[in-house]
C-alpha cells in the first residue's frame, strides 16, 4: 500500500516542504503539536527504525539535525523534542519511517511523553541483562 508520505514524495499530495535531498524529505506536520512541528522522513517506504539500512539511519539523523537547527534559528523555541514512534502501541499512525521535531516553549500546552516510574536495582539489572544479550 502506498503511504501518504510516499504520495507527498511523489508530489501527488501537497505539503509545506522545508528540505529535500536524495534520501530524505522534511515538511510541516498537517496537525501540528506546536508551531513549526516538522516531520523528517526517509524517502523509501519503510515502516520503522529497525527496517532502515545504515545509510538511511545516518541520512535521516543528519537531516533531523539540519532542520532542527533551522527551526531553532527561525522560531527561537526554548527547546525541542525529537520523537520517533515505532508500532501502533507507541502511537505510530503512518507506517512510513518519520521523525517528529516539535519546538517547545516554556509553559506550552504540550505534555511529556512519559510519567517517571520506579524500579529497583534488581529490576534494572535484569532488564539490562536481557537487552545486552541481544547487542
Ligand atoms: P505518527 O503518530 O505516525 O508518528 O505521526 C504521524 C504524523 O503524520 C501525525 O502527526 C500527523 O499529523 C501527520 N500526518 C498524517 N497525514 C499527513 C499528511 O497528509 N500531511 C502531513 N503534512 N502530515 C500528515
Amino acid at each position: 500500500m502506498t503511504s501518504v508520505f510516499t504520495r507527498i514524495v511523489r508530489g501527488e499530495l501537497p505539503a509545506f516542504k522545508l528540505y529535500e535531498d536524495d534520501l530524505t524529505l522534511a515538511f510541516l506536520d498537517i496537525n501540528p503539536a506546536a508551531r513549526g512541528h516538522t516531520l523528517v522522513i526517509a524517502k523509501p517506504e519503510l515502516p520503522g527504525l529497525l527496517d532502515l539500512p545504515p545509510e538511511l539511519v545516518a541520512a535521516t539523523a543528519l537531516t533531523t539535525q539540519r532542520v532542527a537547527r533551522a527551526i531553532v534559528a527561525a522560531l527561537q523555541p526554548d527547546g525541542f523534542n525529537i520523537i520517533q514512534n515505532n508500532g501502533a502501541a507507541a502511537g505510530q499512525v503512518v507506517f512510513h519511517f518519520h521523525v517528529h521535531i516539535i519546538p517547545r516553549w516554556d509553559g506550552d500546552r504540550s505534555v511529556k511523553l512519559w510519567r517517571p516510574g520506579t524500579a529497583t536495582a534488581d529490576d534494572l539489572q535484569v532488564v539490562a541483562s536481557e537487552i545486552i544479550a541481544h547487542i
